[in-house]
């Protein structure tokens, strides 16, 4: 029996173009018996500019900007033709989405991708997923699909997310470097991992390898979603299967939080226009009280917002520990900030709304 309801499994390019290891067959034989269970899989794939590039034989990476998106359009057409061969040995069908930062981000647009995605479930389609590298631009990129993969799952309300690579899990320490380095099977949220492995200061996270960096950064935002998150080898026979039974494969990260509101995550997935930092009185309010932010509280803002936007909160230490909906301009927050309502009052008369981020539009991240 199969606990997860809802399950995104993210494959790494590297598992895409590995020779001889069938990883096509391998996912759907195991998706086949997930959906026998009752459960519903959602695939996030990488491997359309590697694909693209294996079609070309290359002897290296392209590196130009107009080279990955001419190829990642050659690749995905090829990439989404071997997943629908080894799907329709299992008489499922897929369904290919090519989605950017825009897609969730504008209230239409993710409406109508969350209505789709759900029809395409209810109809027993597993939806395969990348980013649309061929028109995504740096504004509206998402970037990797590490993260791509972990705004799906939350957003989707999926119960656990499966990031398969093709090294086993994290490692202490960088497996090249220290040999008899240990992988870190379980841990109880994403902190306690990260204080496990060892960290370079230069590249970020160190401990394993191939794309760490972004798989902690996936962890994170579902760990703030409310969803477990495995980072196992996609290479090992019934991984998947494995991993849903709760075996010890690869590195199981538990989310700190529980479930959150559509709400909440809207408000810390959009991308922030404006950043608002705060004294050590405000930090404590908002994060501990769950109080509203205050003018008060606020000692400068950088950036140009307008009312309704989302903002980032920092503290004094330079650190986001919230966002929210401002009700403010950034010019008016420029008056007001550091001052105390009576004050604010005698110089705009008709100031309504006492809290710069009202405690309901207010996520701590
Ligand atoms: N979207 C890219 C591709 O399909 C991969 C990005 C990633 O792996 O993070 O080639």
């Amino acid at each position: 029996m199969i606990k997860y309801k809802k399950i995104v499994i993210k494959i790494g390019s590297h598992l895409i173009i590995a020779k001889g290891k069938k990883i096509f067959s391998s996912l759907a034989s195991q998706v086949k018996k997930i959906k026998d269970e009752g459960s519903q899989v959602i695939i996030v794939s990488s491997g359309a500019i590697a694909t693209g590039v294996q079609q070309y034989n290359l002897p290296s990476k392209p590196k130009s900007i107009i080279e990955k998106q001419a190829y990642a359009a050659i690749g995905q057409p090829l990439l989404m033709d071997r997943y629908i061969s080894a799907f329709r040995k299992y008489n499922i069908k897929v369904a290919q989405l090519l989605l950017t930062r825009e897609d969730f981000e504008v209230r239409e647009r993710y409406l109508n991708l969350r209505n789709t995605l759900n029809y395409l479930l209810k109809i027993n389609v597993v939806p395969i997923i990348n980013e649309n590298d061929t028109i995504a631009t740096d504004e509206i990129k998402l970037g990797d699909n590490d993260n791509l993969s972990a705004i799906v799952a939350s957003k989707i309300d999926a119960d656990i997310l499966i990031l398969l690579t093709d090294v086993d899990g994290v490692y202490e320490r960088n497996p090249k470097v220290y040999p008899d380095s240990k992988i870190v099977y379980e841990v109880k949220d994403i902190d306690e991992l990260v204080s496990k492995c060892e960290i370079s200061s230069s590249s970020g996270f160190f401990c394993g390898t191939g794309g760490m960096k972004t798989k902690f950064e996936a962890a994170k935002i579902c760990s703030f979603a409310g969803i477990e998150v495995v980072i196992a080898n996609g290479l090992k026979e019934n991984v998947v299967l494995d991993i849903l039974k709760g075996k010890k494969v690869g590195t199981r990260i538990y989310p700190k939080n529980k479930k959150i509101t559509s709400k909440e995550k809207w408000i810390a997935f959009k991308k922030s226009q404006g950043k608002i930092f705060i004294d050590k009185g405000a930090e404590l309010a908002v994060t501990k009280e769950n109080k509203s932010l205050l003018p008060v509280g606020i000692k400068k803002i950088e950036g140009v917002f307008k009312k309704g936007d989302v903002v980032s909160i920092f503290s004094e230490e330079g650190k986001e520990i919230a966002k929210g909906i401002v009700n403010f301009d950034s010019e008016e927050v420029e008056k007001i900030m550091g001052k105390k309502t009576e004050e604010i009052k005698k110089l705009i008369s008709e100031f309504g709304n006492k809290e710069v981020i009202h405690v309901d539009n207010l996520v701590v991240l």
